[in-house]
């Protein structure tokens, strides 16, 4: 496949593609198209779409992460809901020093990232299969995170209960949103900071060949989450965290 568009639009970004990266970003595009035919992997399967929309969007994250000139080196990230790998594996092969735990309900999905990070060779990498609810009460994983990430997974406030009770004090979460942002954030207010966490920034991206408006949402984790979140599977959805006493209700 050709990467001509996410070379440009990684530069307009400032995040600068060796050639072992694109080779990398060649074989999981060519990944990605061979098992979709089969499984259905993802909705964009054209090469336009698989640059911007997924490898270019997804390396956009990294102007949110290292916005305080830290290094995503070192750092130990886990990607909610990653579907064939969005946005954790773009931001693996471009920032190799960080370890990613890849989280995904859906278990074709999972055949999927376990078979890719292989291809790619990826080190440091494990791939979870479970939901947010449950991983979120494992001591393993419960407050291990420096970040929790996620794209299409879910609004704010739902996302809030997914992300936040992974991430240790002091962590951050971000959550890759498209216009409703703003809004998002705001019905998300009271569950953010129930859940231990407090609004840091919304930053508005702009990509090389999207007409789209795209969001970062950034939070910081600033004190524990109480022990009864994240409730059990289907709570979140069911009965999001929007106002004091709507958990209470039904
Ligand atoms: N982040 C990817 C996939 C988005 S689709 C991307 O942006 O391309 C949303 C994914 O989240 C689906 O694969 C779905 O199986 C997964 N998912 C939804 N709810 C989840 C939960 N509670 N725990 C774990 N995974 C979940």
């Amino acid at each position: 496949m050709s990467l001509e568009l996410l070379i440009a639009g990684a530069k307009a970004l400032a995040v600068t593609l060796k050639p072992e990266h694109l080779e990398a970003f060649r074989i999981y595009g060519e990944e990605l198209a061979a098992w979709n035919k089969d499984f259905n992997l993802t909705a964009i399967t054209d090469d336009d779409g698989i640059q911007i929309r997924h490898f270019l969007d997804s390396l956009s994250c990294v102007l949110g992460m290292e916005d305080t000139g830290e290094r995503l080196g070192g750092k130990h990230i886990i990607d909610v809901g990653t579907g064939a790998g969005f946005p954790g594996i773009p931001l693996k092969i471009i920032r190799p020093g960080m370890r990613l735990t890849l989280l995904e309900a859906t278990e074709k999905k999972v055949g999927y990232l376990r078979h890719v990070v292989k291809r790619l060779g990826l080190e440091g990498v494990a791939v979870i299969h479970g939901r947010a609810e449950e991983v979120g009460q494992m001591a393993q994983h419960r407050e291990r995170y420096d970040w929790a990430v996620a794209r299409a997974v879910a609004e704010m406030p739902i996302l809030a209960e997914y992300l936040l009770p992974l991430v240790r004090v002091g962590g951050r979460v971000l959550a890759q949103k498209g216009e409703s942002a703003p809004a998002e954030v705001q019905r998300a207010e009271w569950a953010i900071t129930q859940l231990g966490g407090q609004m840091r920034r919304l930053a508005q991206m702009d990509l090389v060949g999207l007409a789209e408006t795209r969001y970062l949402v950034l939070l910081d984790k600033v004190a524990a989450t109480p022990p009864q979140y994240p409730r059990r599977p289907g709570m979140p959805t069911k009965r999001p965290l929007t106002a004091k006493g709507d958990q209470d209700k039904g």
